[in-house]
């Protein structure tokens, strides 16, 4: 496998970057990239999809470690997709229903809920900036998985809270009894990943496999093969999905993602 840094592949004109969960991957990828950022080294992976060029970033990977939720280096991710020059990410996530989404199908979440409480979450610590997010997921992109799981007819549901809760462990009956009236599903990985996007005014859209009902809402208790075991039987029509996605992806964005952050109104 051949590594290139990311310096030499700067300019190459990528479209988008998916930021993959457990157990995703990309047929067809071949080589990778290093990117240096000030938080850490990360690993991407080009891929070209009907001539449309983009990385997969394995969020949780970590050499031959898989990192869990709470010590993913979110920060680092997210510069990385930036200093390779690509605008648009799209994140791939598992969730638990609060509400009844039937197993398996899909959820373009509209808004979310941070319940995260140990995550470096700013790239600034040294000023204070306010990032806009009152429509903190890009609804074009939104808009275009959405048109590509109606073509495909994929079940799932158009909009939705995520409520991004810390771990690893899974929450308790109470936390899903109180979260349930405000959110619709629960998982570990949204967040500071959609903040710190804006934070550097990429659009970010994420599309989460549903793999369990919350605790509390299923019958007995939950377990990371169950969801495992979903993610598998999910894979391919997520994978069809992404690359119809990628196909149909507009040229350019006309979003107003790229003034997330008023640089001119820092303090
Ligand atoms: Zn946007």
């Amino acid at each position: 496998m051949r590594i290139r840094r990311a310096e030499e592949v700067q300019g190459s004109g990528f479209d988008i970057a998916l930021i993959g969960g457990v157990n995703f991957s990309l047929p067809g990828v071949t080589g990778s990239i290093v990117v240096e950022t000030p938080f850490g080294v990360v690993r991407a992976y080009p891929f070209d999809v009907h001539g449309r060029k983009g990385v997969m970033i394995s969020r949780h990977a970590d050499g031959q470690k898989h990192l869990p939720p709470h010590m993913i280096n979110y920060r680092a991710i997210v510069w990385a997709v930036a200093e390779l020059g690509i605008e648009r990410v799209i994140s791939v996530n598992s969730v638990g229903t609060m509400q009844g989404h039937p197993i398996g199908s899909f959820v373009l979440p509209d808004d979310v809920l941070d319940m995260t409480r140990s995550r470096e979450s700013t790239f600034h610590n040294d000023r204070t900036i306010h990032v806009d997010m009152t429509e903190p997921y890009c609804p074009r992109l939104r808009e275009c998985l959405r048109d590509t799981l109606v073509k495909k007819e994929l079940g799932f549901a158009d909009g939705g809270v995520y409520v991004c809760t810390e771990g690893p462990r899974f929450e308790t009956r109470a936390e899903i009894r109180m979260l349930s009236n405000f959110g619709d599903v629960v998982g570990m990985t949204g967040m500071p990943e959609l903040v710190l996007a804006r934070e550097l005014n990429l659009c970010y859209a994420s599309i989460c496999t549903v793999t369990n009902n919350a605790c509390g809402l299923g019958d007995g208790k939950i377990t990371a093969s169950e969801v495992v075991r979903t993610l598998q039987e999910r894979q391919e029509s997520l994978l069809e999905a992404l690359l119809s996605f990628i196909e149909r992806l507009p040229e350019k964005r006309d979003c107003n993602c790229m003034y997330a952050t008023d640089i001119d109104a820092c303090l």
